[in-house]
């Protein structure tokens, strides 16, 4: 089972507080992804660390953007790509989200993927071709690579308090992983009182957790919610 705590452009929790918190709890990988400037501290407090975002150059005129191996220098073992605030606030397309997810396999990071309708292509019955436009991309760039993780996030979910039901979790993981044979992890206002139903789900392989992960003793309920499911 794997909890990613998504800090968005937040400063976060302490990461040694944090770091010390989660050591003890058993079969969860644990991973935190932090702003660019918190990236050292979280390497530093011994917390498996990813980047939001990665470019797919090694270096270039590219104002604003990261590269894969400047993320490895630092210790960071992995990136997000595909975010929907991403996709929303900042034009990503689908194209660009692959070729940042196949460099930075190519270049040795872990990547989470992340998958997801609005709540207008949900209402117009458009989810599963939306997902599927979505995960072939991924797909046809990577293919199921050992490294590319998945996250399941209905951009209705996200930071809004409301949650799928672990019903409609289940449908949308089992079809994404049918596109793409590789763990989905479900991301939407996962909280410490909804996440054991969650992670419960056959097809539920973790968790991406955005407001949550911003305070100590939730993600390590959430943490703790995982490891009981899964022992
Ligand atoms: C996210 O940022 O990936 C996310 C799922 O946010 P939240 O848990 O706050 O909905």
């Amino acid at each position: 089972m794997l909890i990613a705590g998504n800090w968005k452009m937040f400063d976060g929790p302490d990461p040694p507080e944090l770091a010390a918190r989660v050591a003890g709890i058993a079969g969860v990988d644990v991973i935190v992804a932090p702003p660019y400037t918190r990236l050292v501290a979280c390497v530093e407090a011994g917390l498996t660390t990813y980047a939001q975002n990665v470019h797919w150059e090694p270096q270039g005129a590219y104002t604003g953007e990261v590269s894969p191996a400047m993320l490895r220098a630092l210790g960071v073992r992995g990136s997000l790509v595909g975010h929907s605030e991403r996709r929303q606030y900042f034009g990503e397309t689908d194209a660009g989200v692959a070729r940042r997810a196949h460099a930075a396999l190519a270049a040795g990071l872990d990547v989470i993927a992340c998958v997801g309708e609005t709540q207008e292509e949900r209402d117009a019955g458009d989810m599963e071709t939306v997902l599927r436009i979505q995960v072939d991309a991924v797909r046809d760039a990577c293919g199921p690579h050992d490294r590319l993780v998945l996250a399941y996030e209905p951009v209705w979910a996200i930071g809004t308090g409301r949650t799928a039901t672990p019903e409609m979790a289940e449908e949308a993981h089992a079809f994404v992983k049918s596109l793409l044979d590789r763990p989905v992890l479900y991301g939407g206002s996962v909280k410490p009182d909804n996440a054991a139903e969650l992670l419960a789900q056959p097809s539920v392989d973790g968790a991406l957790v955005g407001g949550a992960s911003l305070d100590v003793d939730s993600f390590a309920a959430i943490c703790e919610a995982a490891a009981a499911v899964r022992p």
